[in-house]
């Protein structure tokens, strides 16, 4: 694309008359509209323009400066630009923050516009949002990059369902779920979108709408996309397959949201199909469900700052391959509850154990492996180079690197075997054809040509040859031209200008305009020190090397073609050998963890157990290693005691800065790092499945985000309760902190009665009110714990051990007194503690817990309701019928169904 010149008065600028619509800017307007919702980059020139609010969005997005250009309705035309060559920074910059952008080429020649005196043709090529992206310097190459479509299905009060269904194009990967309203928040921060689409309905739901408008990039679409009577028909032409059943089952409202995402990429990628896997369902409960409270709190991707350094997936990510850690983080965000494969998984992992030669030779196999599945969706969308097949091929020799190296493994276990079988899968004669067709040396695009190797294809030889051979004769031309002329300066260079042409300095120029040599040379130049002149012979050669070159291109391009086709052909093949060489490289990882961190392999089956000893907070104990500081392991059994059917609660006491928390989330972490197939910080641990974890801490350790933290601290224990079942985990991290001390103490009290008589589930809770101690004198399974504390001459030495047992006392003045609060202070408070204790609160919590009736007994009672009336029964189903989102057949369907319900009364 040459460079359309930007003077005026050229049709494209925007005419200055007041009120009248410039030519281009009626084509910008057009543009725009058949594209709501996105930036428009613009293409002039060598810039893309933004202009209106476009240019003020991206403008104060980008930090740069928004200019005029003409007027539009009597009105300044806010615009500003980007240079095409830097214009992936700036769209990353644009994509990151959750925009969306249409790119708009000039799909012409300015030339030719000119010559009809019109305006430029222009054409979006490509919508680029921040779910639909392939280019890796638009990727975090350790991150998945999903778009997510949520269907909802409406059924009578609190049956409705969630479909989801989401997609990474560039891997590949198409998965699809269902899930209750409630589990909606829990399944969104662990898939982690970058892109949702949802119906205007659900975006606008008070209850759910909130929730999805938090997401990164939520887009609300309009019905058609979500419509499930033509769901299964738009998966069937994307899949060019005549039913669905083959390729995957799928619920109804599972394939409404995979169409509509199917639909959404073919919307944005224009038309072009980018090759998906067949949707791949995940059960309900599968994994082990983690709300988004609870993650952010374990710190299991990112720290509370918001950082990847000192992060539980930080610590533990010792992969080598881009896939690899993707793969980890999924594994990370979605604990598995099958004891089945979280054993196989750790089968793996102590496969490898014995044999650290073996891994570190395959890990150095696996860091020369490219990544595969980026590489691959790039070519079928026609966006890859040459280097893409280069990846490919690389991939492929490493495949049978990496597996001749498991040939040392004497009886793999299942998991490796599987990666083996995958990176046996792709034919190998497709690495020998690319290793005898790309030249060592590969430019990025394939338009510069020269990628195909010599030797490989014999005409692109000849051509080659007679475009190199023509640069000889250009040579020898310049020798004889010399000898003929008698100039030994003489030069034959060439420009883009004059093509090729005869130089000499100005001295000898009137020579050569000169008889005889006149009739030769034909004079075209003369600058101040050089004169310049063609030959006919010269007009020849040129032609022809002009020609050889571009036919050698041609040619090359030729062959990229029928490689991505062979590509294309084995797509599934190569895509399996990328997601082995990811799996291989997961497991390698957590070997080497297991290893260089001293963790054993968990104990995990079907019992409600949780006995660690030995056990270890994963983070911490490396930081404290960097330092030189000792980890103190904790033992911790929360397992049920002999003759009871539930989990126990340890109640953890202890002053400030003794290890409290760390003590908790050491725990939830060991859980969970057994469940994604991992070797645990412990010297040993038994691990019933846990279906849900839950994490919270008291108010003042958040941070502030609007609310009141200590109603978010309520909100969240309010969660806990309803909801934790007696297969849960539950860490609550001195709740009730965050007001006064009575209403604290008391809500604490509460909640500990609450989980030990509703919840019934494995629970540590951690608190400073060691009134609560005396709980477990009434609640057989309430177990008092304390980290110990040393006091020597007057201060507090911590010393992280926890024991059975309740802290005597906060020693808070002690730990003031570390923190440096003045001596006057710290000995008035002396007093004034002394006094109070002299009124013996614990005494009095003492005697609450054995005046007060048990909780349950008055808890259950008012907590279950009367069945509701035949009436309430009908009112409820019309509530929740939303004529707007039914269709017909849906509507007839309520109406037999209500006229049923009165029939019954
Ligand atoms: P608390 O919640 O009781 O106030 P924390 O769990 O926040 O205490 O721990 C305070 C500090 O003590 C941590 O930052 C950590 O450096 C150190 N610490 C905690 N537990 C241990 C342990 N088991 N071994 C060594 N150091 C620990
Ligand atoms: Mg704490």
């Amino acid at each position: 694309m040459s460079i359309e010149p930007d003077i005026s008065p050229s049709p494209d600028t925007p005419a200055p008359i007041e009120a009248k619509v410039s030519p281009m800017m009626e084509q910008y307007h057009e543009i725009k509209a058949a594209n709501p919702g996105l930036l428009l980059f613009y293409r002039m020139g060598d810039f893309y323009e933004l202009f209106f609010e476009d240019a003020e969005i991206a403008a104060r997005a980008l930090g740069i400066t928004l200019t005029k250009r003409g007027k539009h309705k009597g009105q300044d035309i806010p615009m500003c630009g980007v240079p095409v060559e830097r214009s992936d920074d700036y769209l990353h910059r644009l994509i990151a923050l959750g925009h969306r952008v249409a790119v708009c080429e000039q799909t012409e020649d300015p030339a030719a516009a000119r010559a009809r005196k019109s305006v430029v043709r222009r054409d979006v090529v490509r919508l680029i949002t921040p779910g639909t992206l392939t280019e890796d310097t638009l990727l975090d190459a350790r991150a998945n990059n999903y778009l997510l479509a949520i269907a909802r299905a409406r059924a009578s009060a609190g049956a409705d369902r969630i479909g989801l269904a989401w997609i990474d194009i560039s891997t590949a990967e198409f998965i699809v779920t269902e899930c209750a309203p409630a589990e909606l928040a829990a399944t969104l921060a662990r898939i982690n979108p970058n892109e949702a689409i949802v119906t205007d309905a659900l975006y606008s739901d008070p209850e759910l709408g909130p929730l999805l408008r938090e997401l990164p990039a939520v887009t609300p679409l309009t019905r058609d996309v979500f419509d499930s009577a033509t769901a299964e028909r738009r998966l069937c032409d994307y899949f060019a397959v005549a039913t669905m059943d083959g390729l995957s089952a799928m619920s109804r409202l599972e394939a409404t949201a995979a169409a509509a995402c199917v639909t959404y990429i073919d919307r944005t990628q224009l038309g072009k199909k980018p090759p998906l896997s067949p949707p791949s369902r995940e059960a309900t409960g599968s994994t082990m469900a983690i709300d988004p409270a609870t993650r952010a709190n374990l710190e299991l991707t990112r720290t509370l700052s918001g950082e990847r350094r000192g992060s539980l997936l930080d610590a533990i990510d010792c992969t080598v391959t881009a896939a690899g850690s993707r793969l980890l983080a999924q594994r990370l965000a979605a604990p598995l509850t099958d004891v089945e494969q979280i054993a196989q998984r750790l089968d793996a992992v102590a496969a490898l154990l014995p044999d650290p030669g073996l891994r570190e030779a395959l890990r150095a196999t696996l860091r020369a492996a490219p990544d595969m599945s980026r590489a691959l969706a790039r070519l079928s969308v026609g966006r890859g180079g040459p280097r893409d097949l280069a990846a490919l091929r690389d991939g492929l020799l490493a495949a049978d690197q990496a597996l001749a190296q498991l040939g040392a493994l004497e009886v793999p276990p299942k998991e490796i075997q599987t990666a083996m079988a995958a990176l046996r899968r792709p034919s190998r004669d497709l690495a020998q054809e690319f290793s005898r067709a790309l030249a060592d040396d590969l430019p990025l695009m394939k338009r510069d040509g020269g990628f195909v190797r010599e030797g490989y294809h014999d005409a692109l030889d000849e051509t080659r040859k007679l475009r190199d051979d023509s640069r000889l004769i250009v040579a020898a031309m310049q020798a004889r031209y010399a000898d003929d002329c008698g100039v030994k300066g003489l030069k034959i260079r060439h420009n883009n200008v004059l093509g090729y042409f005869v130089e000499v300095t100005a001295q000898h120029g009137d020579k050569l305009m000169a008889p005889p040599l006149n009739l030769t040379f034909i004079h075209r130049q003369t600058l101040a020190g050089q004169t310049r002149f063609t030959t006919a012979e010269l007009g020849e050669i040129e032609a022809k090397i002009a020609n050889a070159g571009d036919r050698a291109l041609g040619l090359e391009l030729e062959i990229f073609e029928r490689l991505v086709a062979l590509v294309q052909a084995a797509t599934d093949d190569l895509r399996a050998a990328a997601h082995g060489f990811a799996a291989l490289d997961v497991t390698l990882a957590l070997a080497k963890l297991a290893v260089d961190d001293n963790y054993v392999r968990p104990e995990v089956d079907g019992s409600l157990s949780f006995a660690i000893e030995g056990g270890r907070h994963p983070v911490v104990e490396q930081a404290l290693r960097r330092d030189g500081q000792p980890f103190i392991a904790n033992a911790c059994d929360l397992s049920p005691g002999p003759g009871q059917q539930s989990g126990q609660i340890w109640l953890i006491t202890g002053p400030n800065m003794a290890g409290k928390s760390t003590f908790l989330r050491q725990n939830a972490l060991i859980a969970l790092l057994a469940q994604i197939g991992s070797f645990v910080p412990a010297s040993r641990a038994r691990i019933g499945i846990v279906d849900r974890l839950f994490s919270r801490v008291g108010a003042a350790d958040d941070l502030a985000r609007g609310r009141s933290t200590f109603m978010v601290e309520m909100v969240e224990t309010a969660v806990i309760l309803n909801q934790a079942s007696e297969r849960a985990l539950v860490i609550l991290d001195e709740i009730g902190r965050g007001t006064a001390t009575f209403d604290g103490l008391s809500i604490a009290w509460a909640a500990i009665e609450h989980l030990h008589e509703s919840n019934r589930c494995r629970s540590l809770f951690a608190t400073h009110y060691h009134e609560l101690t005396a709980l477990s004198a009434k609640l057989p399974r309430l177990f008092n714990a304390t980290v110990r504390v040393k006091e020597w001459h007057g201060d507090v030495v911590f010393l992280h051990e926890v024991l059975p047992g309740s802290a005597d006392r906060s020693y808070g003045i002690q730990v003031a007194k570390l923190a440096g609060l003045p001596p006057s202070v710290i000995t008035r408070a002396k007093s004034v503690l002394a006094k109070l204790e002299a009124q013996d609160r614990g005494q009095s919590a003492r005697a609450l817990a054995e005046d007060l009736p048990l909780f349950a007994v008055t808890a259950r009672a008012a907590a279950e309701p009367s069945p509701p009336s035949e009436a309430e029964r009908l009112i409820e189903a019309l509530k929740a019928l939303h004529p707007d989102e039914l269709s017909p057949r849906e509507a007839l369907d309520a109406l037999y169904a209500l006229k049923a319900k009165l029939g019954k009364a």
